[in-house]
């Protein structure tokens, strides 16, 4: 088998199951002020230097959540006015989507949601629009799209929405660890991630708030103040200590690991156009995360490719969205028919993938193509 599905969930990290296991081992609850206690918070405490050593911003910036959908609730919410405009793109993950949509729910006109081109690329031209006009609260739009890997250029959109006094969110769940990001030199003032895409644990992930950053006080669990009051609850200390080891581990092979994957997903593409007539790529033309390749073979649609290949773990959309009867929502965006996102697989990859995982995966993909063809040509005479 063939594991391609890292934008779902990435394997877990040799160093981050050690560091979970290690503090499995320990018990202690990191508020406690005895030897056990301090253990906990000493792991956890290595945990958001770890983290923010990735990302290049202070310990202190960082709280720790169950994961990047309660990091971007947390975001939003906290963020959220209810007389001002809040902007985000057409292409988010429903974590930010339906949020936003849930916020202006009484009041849709103060939800602006930013076009993309047939690439994926998000257009600036309403957003200049509205920050001209409108009174803005928060601008959220995604360092890296789930579906396509297509990475958003976040610095005009930060400038725009910094002179329109407003906050910038970024949901960098899927960048965070597979491509470098900067949060010296990128000034968004709040950036989601979640630990279990770049080989932490499930069920972990942190938003970073800038120092200073001047946003109502608004966590969403109130109770014994942990994480300074932002996310009360007991922190979740082996989670945390295998967010560390994974961010760790992946800062450390971050450079190479670019180049690598990134040659991978050239060679999965040009076999891909190479072997399978009338295929296209999403996003092509697009800035792209190394790891991923969103392949639309038209025609043909990709829940039966995928079942013709149950060797290899793709996915059809997103994980989020397979197995609802909706077609992706960022392939229609892209102005992509109903027909042509139905008929899209997403290829996702990282650190343990090797050239024989790709090799695998393409003649895998060109026998199911072409047996789904057959079997509708079949079908149809
Ligand atoms: N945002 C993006 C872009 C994602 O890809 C995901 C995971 N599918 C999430 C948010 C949600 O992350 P989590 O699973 O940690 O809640």
């Amino acid at each position: 088998p063939v594991y391609l599905d890292y934008n779902a969930t990435a394997p877990l990290r040799s160093e981050a199951h050690e560091a979970i296991m290690e503090a499995f081992q320990h018990a202690g609850n990191a508020s406690s002020l005895h030897h056990a206690g301090q253990d906990a918070a000493a792991r956890v405490d290595r945990g958001r230097r770890q983290v923010a050593s990735l990302l290049n911003c202070a310990p202190g910036e960082l709280i720790f959540t169950s994961g990047a959908t309660e990091a971007n609730n947390l975001a939003l919410r906290a963020c959220h006015t209810p007389d001002t405009v809040l902007v985000i793109s057409a292409v988010e993950h429903p974590a930010v989507l339906e949020t936003a949509r849930s916020l202006t729910a009484d009041r849709p006109d103060l939800l602006v949601e930013l076009p993309v081109d047939a690439d994926g690329i998000v257009d600036l031209d309403p957003l200049r629009f509205v920050c001209a006009r409108r009174q803005l609260s928060v601008v959220s739009v995604m360092s890296a799209n789930n579906e396509t890997g297509v990475l958003t250029d976040l610095k005009p959109i930060i400038k725009l929405a910094h002179e329109a006094g407003a906050l910038v969110h970024t949901d960098a769940t899927q960048q965070v660890g597979r491509v470098p990001l900067d949060l010296a030199e990128l000034e968004v003032d709040l950036l989601s991630l979640s630990a279990h895409k770049f080989g932490g644990p499930q069920g972990v992930g942190a938003l970073f708030i800038r120092r200073g950053a001047s946003l109502p006080y608004r966590p969403l669990l109130t109770g014994g103040g942990q994480e300074r009051g932002w996310r009360a609850g007991t922190l979740n200390v082996p989670g945390i200590a295998g967010t560390g080891a994974a961010a760790q581990a992946a800062q450390h092979h971050l450079a190479e690991e670019v180049q690598r994957v990134g040659a991978l997903r050239m060679l999965l593409e040009s076999e891909l156009k190479l072997r399978v007539p009338g295929c296209r790529i999403n996003g092509a033309r697009a800035q792209r995360l190394p790891g991923v390749t969103s392949v639309t073979f038209p025609g043909t649609p990709a829940d039966a490719v995928l079942a013709a290949m149950p060797e290899v773990a793709a996915s059809q959309g997103s994980a989020c969205a397979s197995g609802a009867p909706t077609p992706s929502h960022v392939l229609l965006a892209m102005g992509l028919s109903r027909d042509d996102a139905d008929a899209t697989v997403r290829y996702s990859f990282g650190f343990a993938t090797t050239k024989h995982d790709i090799g695998h995966a393409v003649d895998a993909t060109v026998r199911a193509v072409e047996h789904v063809r057959a079997a509708l040509a079949a079908g149809a005479e």
